[in-house]
């Protein structure tokens, strides 16, 4: 196929080397010049930029795949001047993959299709990691054929491709269950810091936790405290993995929706708020996992 890419960044510029790897002809964009030209020196002949997203219909792309950082980027990208409905959009797919609320996911899909563009909205979990692996996992909303019709090519840079529904639907799994990571990362942190407090060996009790009812992915698989897991950030630092200001982002983006949505989210609200005094205290690029530093000494 011949594709656009918009937003080369972390997660971008991974994705778009593993579509040019499958076979694909890319024609690119970003405001950071030196992303861009990465890209093209790599594609030796086969990537193309252009100088807006708009110009990038004009290179007669079958579909169009966005990956920015928040909804403002997303509508500027597709609803701006010189953004991707402004050009000739008819029957290209659309693909955005940011993670953004689901109502801006909507909105955006609305104006695609009063353009007669297709649209999915994307969203994807498994981090830098699973981007370079091309092991992601795609929540898609939207068309349920024309989900069908692009499974493929979202294979070439994931694992799980999982269909949610109509338009905005990817997103709202996303919040969702980011949201509940985000409670039970702060939960396991404030139980494994309470029981060693009270005496107990760390590998100890999450092996307890981890074969009792307390049991859930934070505490077996990306346990916060130091020395239960190798391989994990907690026992490096928390380096890498999964920043607290990204988790931040993640919470607001499900508060905000619940607002709208008047849904309460009492939980999530109070994770929002713990994050977002931990991202005040200077640790947004630590992983998430370092939350449990508000509990230990
Ligand atoms: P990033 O900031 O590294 O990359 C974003 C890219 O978009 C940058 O290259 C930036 O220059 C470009 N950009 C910004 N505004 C633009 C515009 N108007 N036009 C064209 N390009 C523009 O972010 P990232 O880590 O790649 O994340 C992208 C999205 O994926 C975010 O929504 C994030 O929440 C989500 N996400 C990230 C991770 C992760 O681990 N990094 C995991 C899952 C989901």
């Amino acid at each position: 196929m011949k594709l656009g890419f918009i937003g080369l960044g972390n997660m971008g510029a991974p994705m778009a080397r593993n579509l040019l790897k499958a076979g694909h002809d890319l024609t690119v964009f970003d405001v950071v010049q030196s992303n861009v030209d990465a890209l093209v020196k790599l594609g030796n002949g086969r990537v193309k930029s252009a100088n807006t997203p708009a110009a990038i219909l004009g290179s007669g792309v079958d579909a169009v795949i966005t990956m920015l950082p928040a909804a403002q980027h997303v509508k500027s990208v597709y609803l701006g001047s010189d953004g991707i409905l402004s050009a000739n959009v008819k029957d290209v797919v659309l693909i955005d993959s940011s993670t953004i609320d689901p109502m801006s996911a909507r909105e955006v899909s609305q104006a695609a299709a009063s353009k007669d563009a297709l649209m999915l909205d994307a969203p994807v979990s498994g981090g830098t990691g699973g981007a370079e692996a091309g092991t992601l996992t795609f929540m898609v909303g939207g068309e349920e054929g024309l989900f069908n019709r692009m499974k493929p090519l979202l294979q070439e840079m994931g694992k799980n491709i999982v269909y949610c529904g109509g338009a905005g639907n990817g997103q709202v799994a996303k919040v969702a269950n980011n949201m509940l990571l985000g409670i039970s990362m702060i939960g396991t942190a404030e139980a494994m810091a309470l029981g060693v407090s009270l005496g107990m060996d760390a590998k100890v009790l999450a092996g307890i936790i981890n074969t009792s009812s307390g049991r859930c992915w934070s505490s077996d698989t990306y346990n916060p405290y130091p020395g239960v897991l190798d391989n994990v950030p907690s026992s490096r630092g928390y380096s890498g993995g999964f920043g607290s200001d990204l988790m931040l982002k993640d919470l607001g983006l499900a508060t905000e929706a619940a607002k709208l949505a008047k849904q309460p989210v009492p939980l999530g609200s109070l994770a929002q708020q713990i994050y977002q005094t931990f991202s005040l205290q200077g640790n947004g690029g630590l992983d998430f996992s370092a939350i449990i530093k508000l509990f230990t000494k």
